[in-house]
């Protein structure tokens, strides 16, 4: 590696240039610096949608459930739901188990666009 302020030929994994006697000690943590950053991309990756979790919430909380996913996909939901609950006088609202599946489709698809 070369001395980042002399420019001179240094051994790896040395401290100082043996040259002008810079701290190559800074080196170091610029390199990590640049492994915690890759250490938060990978942990970012982790911020999947579990397709078990949104089912639990659907299953128990409908639409709101949902919201786990997207907020869009909530408020459609709840809109559809209390429509069919509208016209069907109630029997809709069995369509709020639907939203456990819905979850659970929509959770996987999340995951494959992240
Ligand atoms: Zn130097």
């Amino acid at each position: 590696m070369k001395c980042p302020k002399c420019n001179a030929d240094v051994i790896n994994g040395v401290k100082f240039c043996s040259n002008c006697g810079y701290s190559l000690g800074k080196e170091k943590n610029i390199n990590f610096a640049e492994h915690n950053s890759s250490y938060n991309y990978s942990s970012s990756n982790k911020k999947l949608k579990s397709p078990g979790l949104a089912f639990f919430l659907g299953f128990l909380f409908g639409p709101l459930g949902l919201l786990y996913i997207s907020t869009k996909l909530a408020l459609g939901a709840f809109i559809l739901l209390a429509f069919f609950a509208l016209i069907t006088g109630g029997i809709g609202l069995s369509l709020w188990f639907a939203c456990a599946f819905g979850g659970y489709f929509a959770a996987k698809d999340y995951n494959k666009k992240h």
